[in-house]
């Protein structure tokens, strides 16, 4: 089909991915493609630098640029190794008299942290939320959505529900039950597969687990 704004198009390729809550894909991609643009030219791109050592890192984003630079040699440890000095430095510092105080109060008052990266993730998050709110009623992306393999995640199925109007939240509730009952069918049928009585050998459903893992959500 042919996308009419660059969202739209966006929304169309990631459609075409598999196995995803598409949201949550944008999100990751929108992380990592920011953290390989950096780390690649770090040393030259003081904008990234003060970024990271003003806002701090969420464990799990320190976690996640740690493990893109042991896979990927155009990153490496060096760059992570002096922006980790860097902000350590600076934390330091703030481990004293008065700096302190500000600290932990900064720290203490705002859910989401300072992170540079929850701020990416979080702007995504928003941009295709709104994205996929108004695209939902397009005929072609229903149609796109219910013939991939992509799965809305139980926290983002939730925001859409809460802004769907009411014929669209029932279409959403169809498919979602029906991409869901077919992950849990294959769930079973791998649990099945792993009984002593079985012969058959394991197919597309030992991903299942995986897909399942993307998918849960917090309650
Ligand atoms: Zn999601
Ligand atoms: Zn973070």
């Amino acid at each position: 089909m042919k996308a009419s704004t660059v969202l739209e198009s966006e929304i169309i390729e990631i459609l075409k991915l598999q196995d995803s809550c598409p949201i949550c894909y944008a999100k990751s991609k929108a992380v990592d493609s920011w953290i390989y643009g950096a780390f690649t030219n770090l040393l030259h791109n003081e904008d990234a630098r003060t970024k990271l050592r003003e806002g701090g890192l969420c464990r799990y984003h320190s976690a996640r640029i740690t493990e893109m630079a042991r896979e990927n040699s155009d990153i490496g440890s060096l760059a992570v190794t002096v922006i980790f000095k860097e902000m350590l430095l600076e934390q330091k510092r703030m481990l004293k008299g008065d700096a302190r105080k500000g600290f932990f109060r900064r720290n203490r008052e705002s859910n989401i942290g300072n992170c540079h990266l929850c701020r990416i993730a979080s702007d995504t998050e928003t941009r295709y939320l709104k994205g996929f709110y108004g695209f939902l009623y397009s005929e072609s992306i229903r149609r796109m959505y219910e013939e991939s393999t992509n799965v809305f995640c139980i926290d983002h199925s939730e925001s859409l529900f809460k802004v769907l109007g009411t014929s669209e939240s029932q279409w959403f509730e169809d498919v979602q039950n029906k991409k869901i009952g077919l992950l849990l069918s294959d769930l079973e049928l791998y649990i099945g597969r792993h009984d002593y009585r079985n012969s058959e050998p394991i197919g597309e459903e030992k991903k299942a687990w995986l897909i399942a893992s993307k998918i849960i959500g917090q309650l």
